[in-house]
């Protein structure tokens, strides 16, 4: 199976009270005028010149397991390693909101519009995650009816340069999506272009896999966590 699906950018559930400018003031009873005008404008940017579109492509644990080995550069230990299993569905995947809107934020830092130039940054790459969970919710959806996973399983997502998994993985993971279909590219440092795009593999399976712990010795070094929060955010763990 190898699919492409297009959204529509207006259809992309962005909580726009959530972008990192309306974090930040999260105890403030009042939110700049001027920052909520041009949050509206950045949202209407996002709408007028994201192109939102994935590819995804399943693959069987063996495939995955090569994909992922790539040019034998990632961590000896890693989280991947330890949740690979027959008993799980791999899913490639790539997705992007395309080059204009990602051209649009170049232009608008270059013209000095710094705030919007951000304000639009943020709504992106929120969007470009919010898009990657509606796709994933769907593949997951769609591998329960098919009765390949059942409704306690989890799909989550893992990608190259993330959790040992080395960013030289982009090259053995776009050359079997032929991400190029969907206008990516990869440069020499494997970084993508479009710069608002994400991709790797979807891991459905039962949720025990993915309560790894997070004891790989690289995982000193992470600011972020974000295996942690996730298990939360799906109610795998509680947040103390
Ligand atoms: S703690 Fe950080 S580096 Fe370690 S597995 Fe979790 S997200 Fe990855």
């Amino acid at each position: 199976m190898r699919e492409i699906i297009k959204e529509d950018p207006k259809k992309i559930k962005i909580d726009i009270q959530k972008i990192h400018a309306f974090r930040k003031r999260d105890k403030s009873s009042l939110i700049p005028e001027t920052i909520t005008r041009h949050v509206e404008k950045a949202y209407d940017l996002f709408c007028q010149f994201a192109v939102p579109v994935s590819i995804v492509t399943e693959v069987t644990c063996s495939q995955f397991q090569s994909i992922y080995s790539g040019a034998g550069l990632n961590e000896p230990r890693a989280p991947l390693d330890d949740i690979m299993t027959d008993n799980a569905v791999y899913l490639l995947f790539a997705m992007t909101l395309g080059s204009d809107v990602s051209l649009y934020i170049s232009d608008l830092f270059k013209k000095g519009e710094h705030l919007l130039g951000h304000l639009l940054d943020e709504i992106c790459s929120t969007g470009i995650e919010v898009f990657a969970d509606e796709i994933t919710g769907m593949c997951f959806a769609g591998e329960v009816s098919k009765g390949t996973l059942n409704n306690n399983d989890i799909m989550l997502r893992y990608s190259p340069g993330y959790c040992g998994w080395h960013i030289t993985g982009q090259k053995f993971l776009h050359k079997y999506l032929k991400s190029q279909g969907i206008g990516i590219r990869l440069t020499e440092n494997c970084y993508m272009e479009p710069i608002k795009s994400i991709s790797g593999v979807m891991i459905g399976c039962s949720t025990s896999l993915h309560d790894f712990n997070k004891n790989y010795p690289f995982c000193i070094d992470c600011r972020t966590k974000t295996c942690r929060k996730r298990l939360v955010v799906n109610g795998i763990r509680n947040s103390s």
